[in-house]
């Protein structure tokens, strides 16, 4: 075992119970309609991958990609939207999709260029959450998770762990 993964938070058992009951509740409130979601990537490609598994009726998948950290101090988010995405969204139900929701500058910057192409409506999942007195609230959120800064599941450190199976605590230190 890598001597920086210290606790670990969520089972691969316990993320995968839950991302079935998140698939299941999402299939029932798109019900008659078709949404994208939109996945932010690189963290949570496996969340993205296990929720359209985990949802019985039809939607579509597209993705942006958001950067803010550097190691684990969070910086500006830089956010890059793939060419064409206002016409595959445009009059759509949109569901964004994150690994997991801090100060919500994130998701909020997601939200805010995805509302200028034109969807539907936009709505947000996030797998874990940090905070609650953030100003816009996910309208799914998986587990909420103590503030300390965590790898596995897709989440990354430097772009290594993102391959755990489960969700830990990175130590910190030298
Ligand atoms: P926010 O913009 O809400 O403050 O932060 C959300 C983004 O920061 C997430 O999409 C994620 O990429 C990154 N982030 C926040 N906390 C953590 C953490 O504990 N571990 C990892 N690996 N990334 C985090
Ligand atoms: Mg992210």
């Amino acid at each position: 075992m890598d001597a920086r993964i210290g606790k670990v938070l969520l089972t691969s058992d316990r993320i995968a119970a839950r991302v079935r009951q998140l698939g299941r509740r999402l299939a029932r409130a798109y019900a008659g309609r078709e949404p994208v979601l939109v996945a932010v990537m690189k963290g949570c490609f496996l969340l993205a991958a296990d929720l359209v598994r985990a949802w019985p009726g039809p939607l579509d998948v597209e993705f942006v990609s958001a950067e803010s950290y550097a190691g684990t101090r969070p910086g500006a988010v830089r956010l890059r939207v793939p060419r064409g995405l206002r016409s595959r969204i445009a009059g759509r139900p949109v569901l964004v999709v994150d690994d997991i929701y801090d100060t919500g500058a994130t998701l909020a910057k997601v939200c805010r260029a995805l509302e200028a192409l034109g969807p539907a409506e936009v709505r947000t999942l996030v797998l874990l959450r940090k905070r609650r007195a953030a100003a816009a609230r996910p309208d799914w959120v998986g587990f909420d998770i103590p503030d300390r800064f965590v790898v596995g599941y897709g989440l990354d450190y430097c772009g290594r762990y993102r391959n755990l199976p489960y969700l830990a605590v990175l130590r910190q230190g030298r």
